[in-house]
């Protein structure tokens, strides 16, 4: 079980299988990516291992330059094609990924259907998607303050890292209805190039560099691409760009400026 994300300037699709790969140790039955491209998604799964997910993008030849990527460890459903990651939420506008356990499950199930929605998957974590769905669509008044990650920032950031973007927002609001403990990357159709990433109780590391802006499990998978991680502090928030990472601090009201930690040994 594990999470890779990259957006930048480069193939999406080279990173996020290589850092699946690296990942591996952290066993897994099944694994998947999604790559964002003009504004819909384009999802690769497969049940059993990387290298046959590996196998299929050789095939498929997925191209984007955002993306998002997962091994599954199941907690609720079987291990198939269906249940592995990435999920793609009603309408089609939000694909994400997601490491842990949401325990009020039965609840949101619940909600969701009071809207018409009836999930295509067994899984705890295809929900997720539907509700930042749903708290896109219903938007929130989010009045926010938000710090940059320790790279530069131009006066043009300084302006965006005051308004966070509606899939921050959403994602914020969806949040706080979870039990459990999960770490998401999200991509949006309508927010191309931007994966935001949040997480409690399971690991989220950011990393930064020249060629876009990375997010992994574990540092094991970023180490290559750049010494400079930033450990996503828990309940808390960060939306990356090709060029840019804000860092936001979650259930909080409004959303409030944080102070990523170094990673020890970076
Ligand atoms: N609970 C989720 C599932 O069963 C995520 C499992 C994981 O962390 O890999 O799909």
């Amino acid at each position: 079980c594990g999470i890779v994300a990259y957006t930048g300037n480069e193939e999406a699709s080279t990173y996020l299988l290589n850092g699946l790969g690296r990942l591996e140790y952290r066993g897994y039955d099944s694994a998947g990516i999604a790559l964002m491209h003009d504004h819909s998604f384009n999802v690769i799964k497969r049940r059993g291992k990387v290298s046959e997910l590996k196998e299929a993008c050789a095939a498929l030849c997925p191209y984007g330059t955002c993306g998002i990527g997962h091994t599954r460890w199941a907690t609720h459903g079987k291990p198939s094609e269906k249940n592995a990651h990435p999920h793609v939420s009603a309408h089609g506008s939000i694909a994400l990924v997601h490491n842990g356990i949401i325990e009020n499950y039965g609840e949101l199930k619940d909600e969701l259907a009071q809207h018409g929605i009836s999930p295509v998957s067994q899984t705890d974590s295809e929900l997720i998607a539907h509700l930042i769905e749903l708290c896109y669509v219903q938007g929130e008044e989010v009045n926010a303050t938000a710090c940059s990650a320790p790279a530069d920032e131009t006066s043009g950031d300084a302006v965006n890292a005051m308004n966070p973007s509606k899939l921050v927002a959403a994602v914020h609001k969806a949040c706080k209805k979870l039990i459990g403990s999960y770490a998401l990357a999200v991509m949006c159709t309508h927010e191309p190039g931007t994966i935001v990433v949040t997480r409690h109780d399971s690991p989220l590391i950011v990393g930064i560099a020249d060629d876009g802006m990375y997010a992994a499990s574990d540092a094991i998978a970023l180490l290559d691409k750049t010494r400079e991680c930033v450990i996503l502090p828990d309940k808390s928030i960060a939306c990356l760009t090709e060029h840019q990472s804000h860092f936001y601090k979650e259930r909080t009201h409004p959303l409030t400026q944080t102070s990523p930690q170094q990673p020890p040994h970076q």
